[in-house]
């Protein structure tokens, strides 16, 4: 009687943080569609569905001469907190860690109109390229902390932002075949790649983590939101805040190296530490990239 009743007692949700990339948009939109609308369809979603504050992280830049741009962006700051990802989205695998500083500076003034009060300051590092010297990675992590930033880790992705751009062109030309394909591929890697990190997490720490999602705003967004969520309570994770998710202490961690194109946090140690990968299934660039074209 015991045995079964020890059974029936779920496990522990794993924690798990949505953040967003690229505001106020990644990718193209199709025609007629507007980055404020794509915004509000998005923070309808968040709200219907009770998530916790979910950071959008935004690149200044992308705003000159867009009204829409900043109408997207007051729309989110209105309703969800957001965060620094540099001002033109800089690769500091191709700039110096001078050019790096002065982009994230640059960024701070839209924060700082969007929201007096500091609570945007957490970096999400483009592309998640943290330094390809260790050098350049010391730099910058100690630039951030003698400014009061936190790092925005990363450590779930499926590269959402593929979708995106495919369903931006298969939507402008109503191609249905093609959206029912980006729908199954999307939610097949979702899957796979929420299982992989987790696994990841075990072969690192021993254990499972909080959890850090990264997606981007985009063209695709909104369709597969809701599916998305459905997915991740399925798998057993419970949303909660940036804050809460990086209390988790595997985020004080640095692997402390030069690193090219690593990926998430996880992916970084994995290398590191010279891990293997479990097998997995790899993510359907070639198709995305054709699709619609
Ligand atoms: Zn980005």
């Amino acid at each position: 009687m015991f045995l079964l009743l020890a059974f029936a007692i779920p496990s522990p949700a794993q924690k798990l943080a949505i953040t967003f990339d690229d505001l106020p948009l990644n990718g193209t939109l199709p025609p007629g569609v507007t980055r404020a609308e794509t915004t509000r369809d998005v923070l309808a979603i968040l709200k219907k569905r009770h998530v916790p504050p979910v950071y959008g992280f935004i690149n200044g830049k992308r705003l000159e001469g867009d009204a829409d741009g900043a109408e997207a962006l007051k729309l989110w700051a209105a309703a969800e907190p957001f965060g620094n990802h540099t001002y033109s989205h800089m690769d500091l695998e191709k700039n110096t860690v001078e050019a790096y500083e002065h982009d994230i500076e640059e960024n701070e003034p839209v924060l700082e109109l969007l929201e007096a009060k500091d609570n945007w300051r957490w970096l999400r590092y483009p592309y998640l390229h943290e330094g390809d010297t260790v050098e350049k990675r010391r730099a910058v992590r100690a630039y951030l902390k003698a400014h009061n930033y936190r790092i925005a880790q990363v450590t779930l992705d499926w590269e959402d932002y593929l979708w995106n751009f495919a369903y931006a062109r298969c939507a402008a030309m109503n191609d249905q075949k093609a959206i029912s394909w980006l729908h199954s591929s999307y939610l097949d890697t979702a899957s796979e790649f929420l299982d992989l990190g987790r696994e990841q997490a075990k072969l690192i720490y021993g254990h499972d983590i909080n959890y850090v999602l990264l997606m981007h705003l985009g063209a695709y967004s909104s369709t597969i939101l809701p599916d998305a969520l459905d997915l991740l309570k399925k798998k057993g994770f419970k949303l909660v805040t940036l804050e809460e998710a990086e209390s988790d202490p595997i985020y004080d961690g640095d692997p402390d190296v030069g690193l090219h194109d690593a990926g998430t946090f996880l992916d970084q140690w994995m290398q590191v530490k010279q891990i293997k990968y479990p097998p997995h299934a790899e993510k359907p660039y070639k198709e995305l990239e054709s699709t619609c074209q």
